[in-house]
């Protein structure tokens, strides 16, 4: 018997890594929670809620309301 990681086992990892909570946004500058100042949040892919983008807060799950799609900050540097 061998232990080492199932391919399946690193897939998922890799998917929930592309799907965790990540930063967005507004030309370049970070947007933060206002509730506890993290920059990560989680965006419900394709989530419209009448017609309503959000965001949840990664940390303590506040929620933003964006009438656009909030753009996506690249990690390069984080
Ligand atoms: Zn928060």
């Amino acid at each position: 018997m061998n232990n080492k990681v199932s391919p399946l086992k690193q897939a998922v990892s890799a998917f929930k890594k592309a799907i965790g909570p990540h930063r967005y946004g507004v030309h370049g500058e970070p947007f933060v929670c206002q509730l506890c100042g993290h920059d990560r949040f989680k965006f419900g892919t394709g989530a419209k809620i009448l017609g309503l983008f959000w965001l949840a807060c990664a940390e303590c799950g506040h929620v933003e309301l964006f009438a656009q799609r909030p753009p996506f900050l690249d990690d390069r540097g984080a």
